[in-house]
């Protein structure tokens, strides 16, 4: 699926020039949006836009987001302190929830220090599949999870209204998930 990079562009409008029967530009918006999958036009913008802001994204994405209510991220401690892990599918510009996982090892945590590994390894081990933990807050134990899962705060607290931060920063969790040196990751904000 092709993608702008909201992140990267900057709205000088080069692809639209480039390409104007399938991209566009509100001003108001301040970056560009591709109207139809035209592959050849957009390819040809892609070539020409100076931020190399458009993307082509085909990656499969597993996202589990720490809630204790179903309804909104968990806000009042860490991520790994969620009762439960909503997870969800996002595939070709949609996302999907695939299930609701409890996180079993809440109460054995509740005895152990911030940071501590087990609590890493315990978060860990009810996330398997999972390629991003969306969190509001996010313990010391990022240092371990970050190598792992790509970690992103999201500041929005209701889960429904989330989905379209989340879809609007899928070329930064990708860029974010493909680095290979463990020493450039880190946790992600999305805005
Ligand atoms: S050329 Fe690139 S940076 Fe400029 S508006 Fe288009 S997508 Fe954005």
């Amino acid at each position: 699926m092709l993608l702008i990079d909201q992140n990267r562009c900057v709205g000088c409008g080069i692809c639209i020039t480039v390409c104007p029967e399938a991209m566009t530009l509100e001003k108001g918006k301040g970056f560009a949006e591709i109207l139809t999958e035209n592959l050849d036009c957009i390819r040809k913008a892609m070539l020409a836009c100076p931020q190399k802001a458009i993307k082509e994204i085909k990656d499969r994405l597993i996202f589990a987001i720490g809630t204790d209510d179903h309804k909104t991220i968990k806000s009042n401690d860490h991520v790994g302190q969620s009762l439960y892990f909503q997870i969800f599918e996002y595939s070709e510009g949609k996302m999907a929830l695939k299930e609701t996982r409890e996180n079993p090892k809440f109460k054995e945590d509740e005895t152990k220090l911030h940071g501590d590994p087990g609590k890493a390894k315990a978060t860990a081990s009810v996330l398997s599949g999972v390629d991003v933990l969306i969190g509001k807050i996010m313990g010391p134990n990022i240092v371990r999870l970050k190598n792992q899962f790509v970690c992103a705060i999201i500041r929005e607290k209701e889960i429904t209204a989330a989905m379209d931060i989340i879809k609007a920063n899928i070329c930064a969790i990708v860029h974010e998930k493909n680095k290979q040196d463990s020493k450039e990751k880190s946790g992600i904000i999305l805005k």
